[in-house]
């Protein structure tokens, strides 16, 4: 068995936008975990949901993630999730990266949300095989109660599940396109290269 040499963390989400949370969750892992870097990589959408109204199109994702993201050397974009089928298992993405970079350890970052999800998601044993899971509290979820479920999902898929220490964030893309629907102030939730391209480019006015 290789030994692996090398840790990146995956940040995987919507990102639409990508917002403040995100981008904590991001550098946390990175500084808590003493990773080589971030990935984050933003997940395709179907045809058949693109270009819905009051949304942002996968290109405008990608490049809000770009912005988001480009003064920090740790952090990378990835688009291996976005492609023309537009659908993609997190599980398969994982072991496409495994089987191309043996020599590297993955973490998948995630926020509480989504480990109370994680059990309806596709092959959560595959995902659990192919990297740790970093969790970041959301939602004010009380510390036990997120404790006893990433105890219950580490016994039933034998996977890794390691707390982040984050604050609560109370932000989510949701409330942000509301405000910007309804002209409410967003700054400071994201960053100011992405609010300037949300209006430039009249994103979520819809
Ligand atoms: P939406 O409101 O559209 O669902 P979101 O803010 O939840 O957007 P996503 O792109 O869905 O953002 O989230 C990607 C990942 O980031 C998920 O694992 C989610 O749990 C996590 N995440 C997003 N915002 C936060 C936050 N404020 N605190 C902790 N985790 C978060
Ligand atoms: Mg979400």
């Amino acid at each position: 068995m290789s030994k692996a040499t090398k840790k990146i963390g995956i940040m995987g989400g919507t990102f639409d936008p990508i917002h403040m949370g995100h981008l904590i969750l991001g550098e946390k892992a990175y500084e808590q975990l003493e990773l080589d870097k971030v990935l984050f990589m933003p997940c395709g959408n179907p045809p058949h949901k693109r270009n819905r109204k009051g949304r942002a199109t996968d290109e405008q994702r990608a490049e809000m993630v770009r912005l988001a993201i480009e003064d920090n050397p740790h952090f990378e974009l990835s688009l291996i999730e976005m492609h023309e089928e537009g659908y993609t298992y997190t599980y398969r993405t994982l072991e496409q990266l495994n089987k191309a970079n043996p020599d590297t350890e993955y973490y998948f970052i995630i926020g509480a949300d989504s480990l109370y999800d994680f059990d309806t998601w596709c092959r959560p044993d595959r995902i659990c095989k192919a990297a740790s899971l970093l969790v970041a509290t959301r939602n004010a979820v009380p510390e036990e109660s997120l404790k006893e479920q990433m105890l219950y999902l580490e016994e039933k898929y034998k996977g890794n599940f390691i707390q982040l220490h984050t604050p609560n964030l109370e932000i989510s893309s949701q409330t942000l396109r509301d405000w910007i629907r309804q002209g409410k102030s967003v700054r400071y939730y994201l960053v100011d290269e992405v609010y300037t391209y949300i209006r430039e480019e009249g994103i979520y006015r819809a």
